[in-house]
């Protein structure tokens, strides 16, 4: 279903996260009907990376359609279901521009409904980390700002176009995080100077980029222009529907477009979804198709599993067909992009996780909650290998015929076509199917 021929592309990940989202979305919006890159959910603590010509751009929280902008005019747009932090979100325009990237209220849009990180929400996150075993936040304070939105302490960027009205939003947060800093952890409050002071630094250069992204986007529709909206984080670590509480702060499914940029979740032809050909995983949380071994490490090493936001090692596993059911049952797609499979050449024995058994059972749907996947264990199928280089391989038939069995297999649970798959890092390195 369209609206009145104007498209929404969906770009998402239904299992744990860095699998190359950002490259898939860079790919699709080379088509020259692509007017708008929206991201809806989560903060800077998504890191997507592009590699262009050699050059490795990371964004946090701009979507990577800035990037398109080297080429033709595409809209950048930060959707209300965003959350920014001003210091962070400056520090990204300058390193891009530094680049030669432009990112201008032009080709920038910022919802004036997207809540603001500040220096308390800040002050809170290092209180908790300090206090807590909880490590597996990218420290960004993205679950605190949620938090206390939902608490309707919340601060919006279009409130900073009053003045005196933001400096009356802020008193009640203030006052209720530096009770917590106070009483709870014994530590110093942040003073009201501090927080302004951090909002009158980015308030003049951030009035240009605010606007209402509803009234816009539906607009493009209207004249036929294709959006994409660019998931950030993952379907496991969706807070609903991933593995609480090891999960994201904001919603990561398709339905979260409605609230996050004011698009009806009707008006994607392509939900294209987006998944490495292995598995891993940054942080605590389980990952039942864990690997233990030195074949780990390898993986790790040639897929610079790293995160982009942190640095951190990330834990690896085998590909994981019970997520690939649980997507195609809750979110199904349209079409499959598989990344990273030239990060599997050489790796001997190759491995796929088919079932769970929970106490020795088998399992019909990923499990709700923590206890039983402490008991979940998975079942794994050996599949042949490949040693063929295929790195920047371009076409289906030139990939060994193992590599296809591996990727048909890869597919099979999600029940829809794989329109592309990844031989590497760079833009050009992609079959489209
Ligand atoms: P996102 O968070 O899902 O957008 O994932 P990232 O942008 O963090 O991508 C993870 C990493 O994988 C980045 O360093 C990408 O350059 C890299 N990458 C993406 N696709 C491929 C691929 O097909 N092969 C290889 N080797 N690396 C890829």
């Amino acid at each position: 279903m369209t609206r009145n021929n104007g498209e929404v592309w969906l770009v998402r990940d239904p299992s744990f996260g860095d699998c190359g989202k950002a490259k898939i979305v860079d790919h699709l919006s080379a088509d020259p009907r692509v007017a708008a890159i929206v991201r809806f959910n989560g903060g800077d603590n998504a890191g997507h990376t592009i590699v262009v010509n050699g050059t490795k751009i990371a964004v946090h929280a701009i979507p990577c359609g800035v990037i398109r902008n080297l080429e033709h005019p595409v809209l950048s747009v930060i959707g209300r279901g965003m959350v920014i932090n001003l210091t962070r979100l400056f520090a990204e325009m300058t390193s891009l521009r530094e680049r030669g990237i432009s990112v201008i209220p032009e080709n920038l849009l910022i919802s004036e409904g997207t809540h603001l990180t500040l220096t308390y929400h800040m002050a809170l996150e290092k209180a908790r980390e300090t206090s807590n075993s909880r490590k597996n936040t990218t420290s960004r304070a993205i679950s605190q700002t949620y938090a206390l939105a939902r608490l309707y302490q919340g601060v919006r960027a279009g409130d900073l176009r009053n003045l005196d009205r933001m400096s009356e939003l802020i008193d009640l947060p203030l006052a209720y995080v530096n009770a917590i800093l106070e009483k709870v952890y014994g530590l110093t409050a942040v003073t009201k100077d501090e927080v302004m002071a951090e909002i009158l630094a980015y308030r003049e250069q951030l009035l240009p980029f605010l606007g209402n992204e509803i009234i816009v986007l539906n607009r493009l529709l209207k004249q036929e222009k294709v959006i994409i909206c660019e998931g950030a984080q993952s379907g496991m670590l969706d807070p609903d529907l991933g593995i609480y509480p090891n999960t994201t702060a904001s919603n990561t499914w398709p339905g979260a477009i409605q609230s996050g940029c004011g698009l009806n979740p009707r008006w994607i032809t392509r939900d294209v979804i987006v998944v490495k050909a292995f598995t891993s995983r940054v942080g605590d949380g389980h990952l039942v198709a864990e690997i233990h071994n030195e074949t780990a490490d390898l993986i790790r090493q040639k897929g610079q599993e790293y995160g982009t936001s942190t640095g951190r090692p990330r834990r690896i596993g085998w590909n994981d067909q019970v997520v690939g059911r649980f997507c195609a049952m809750v979110g199904p797609g349209t079409e499959l992009a598989i990344t990273k499979v030239d990060v599997l050449t050489g790796i001997e024995p190759l491995r796929i996780c088919t079932d769970y058994l929970l106490n020795g059972r088998l399992i019909e749907i990923f499990p709700t909650t923590v206890d039983e996947l402490n008991h979940c264990q998975p079942v794994l199928e050996e599949l042949n290998g490949w040693t063929k280089d295929i790195t920047g391989v371009t076409s289906w038939n030139e990939l060994p015929l193992n590599t296809q069995a591996y990727l048909t297999m890869v597919a099979k649970p999600f029940d829809c076509p794989i329109s592309m798959v990844g031989t590497g890092p760079d833009r050009k390195q992609i079959i489209v199917l």
